[in-house]
């Protein structure tokens, strides 16, 4: 999708450091991280949100590179957090995973 920004930053567009990268996924720090460790797990292939994956497997393959990672930066508290849907507080129309982490996260989420 040619204006999608997760899509540039997957084509490299913008130079983004990618903390993770496979063949399916990338992830790299959020540009507006909420907390210190505040990094997106992006699948490859623009898919707007869960409502439209077919191929549930790539969830699989997402948590996997996630425990990778956090097994990696010794990160073992976390939070994952999938927003789907405007009411969710999606903004950026192509499926993606926060791992929040490096503080202590309030619950309920707002
Ligand atoms: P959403 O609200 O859609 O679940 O999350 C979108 C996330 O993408 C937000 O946390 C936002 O800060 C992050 N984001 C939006 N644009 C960019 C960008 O250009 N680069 C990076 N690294 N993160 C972005
Ligand atoms: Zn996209």
């Amino acid at each position: 999708m040619s204006d999608c920004i997760f899509c540039k930053i997957i084509k490299g567009d913008f130079n983004t450091k990618f903390v993770y990268e496979d063949e399916k996924i990338v992830a790299f720090d959020d540009i507006n991280p909420q907390a210190p460790v505040h990094i997106l797990f992006v699948p490859k292939v623009h898919i707007v949100s869960l409502n439209e994956l077919e191929d549930t497997s790539l969830v699989k393959n997402v948590y996997e590179a996630i425990k990778q990672v956090a097994q990696k930066k010794g990160i073992n508290d976390y939070r994952i957090v999938l927003n789907t849907g405007k009411d969710a507080g999606q903004e950026v129309k192509h499926i993606h995973f926060h791992m929040l982490a490096g503080r202590k996260l309030n619950w309920p989420p707002g």
